[in-house]
């Protein structure tokens, strides 16, 4: 297994990067401060050491993606999170936005359809330093009924819709955060969710994620 140091350079790139989502608008201290502690480079392969503090997406395994940190940043900004707040993520993918929520004290349920990608968290390099992070295999679609009702909902794909059975697992007052599809990009949505299956929505900037799938793959 690869040896994973986070050494003085890491460390200065990552201020850098800092940086650079605060002059691109990310106000929340809490999100940059957790988002200098996770370091990145550990969640990409190792041939993106020098790169992995690049405000960029990087392909991960079975041609996913992992965020780019503004967007990490701007999700999670929207995600208003609080200690303790009990989390969906829909799309586990690197782990990396799952650590940043976990680094922030939320208790982290975190979903993956690919089944190599679920796999590859088996052994969590974080497993002691964030036993707050849960990780299942399955369908985002179908949320975590068992777990269910939870304070914040994440989507990290591109939705088609809004989808009902995650409203349904929200908490009332609960907030959920996700990318809806118009056209070729999409939009981000904040939903907060009233009584019933009713909720109001927000909508913020565009943005472009892989898309949501339906079911999973083995
Ligand atoms: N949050 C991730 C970003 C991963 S990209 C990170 O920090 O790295 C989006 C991920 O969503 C992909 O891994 C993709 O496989 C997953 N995904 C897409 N549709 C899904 C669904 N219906 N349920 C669960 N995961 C899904």
């Amino acid at each position: 297994m690869r040896k994973l140091e986070d050494t003085y350079q890491h460390k200065g790139l990552r201020k850098k990067l800092i940086d650079t989502l605060r002059n691109k608008g990310i106000t929340s201290e809490r999100v940059l401060e957790a988002m200098y502690n996770v370091p990145r480079h550990f969640f990409l392969d190792s041939a993106f050491d020098k790169i992995a503090y690049e405000d960029r997406a990087f392909p991960i395994a079975a041609e996913q993606t992992i965020s780019q940190p503004y967007t990490v940043a701007y999700q999670t900004q929207l995600l208003d999170v609080h200690r303790s707040d009990k989390i969906l993520e829909i799309g586990t993918g690197s782990a990396y936005q799952a650590s940043v929520l976990a680094e922030m004290g939320a208790w982290v349920f975190t979903i993956e359809r690919q089944r190599k990608l679920f796999d590859n968290n088996k052994n969590f390099f974080f497993k002691t330093k964030y036993p707050n992070i849960k990780f299942f295999y399955g369908d985002g679609f179908e949320g975590l009924s068992t777990f269910a009702p939870f304070d914040k909902i994440l989507i990290t794909a591109a939705a088609p819709f809004v989808p009902p059975k995650l409203v349904e697992q929200l908490k009332f007052g609960g907030i959920m955060v996700l990318p809806v599809n118009e056209g070729e990009k999409q939009r981000m949505l904040r939903i907060t969710k009233k009584e019933n299956t009713d909720y109001s929505e927000e909508t913020f900037d565009y943005f472009s994620f892989v898309p949501m799938l339906k079911g999973k793959n083995n």
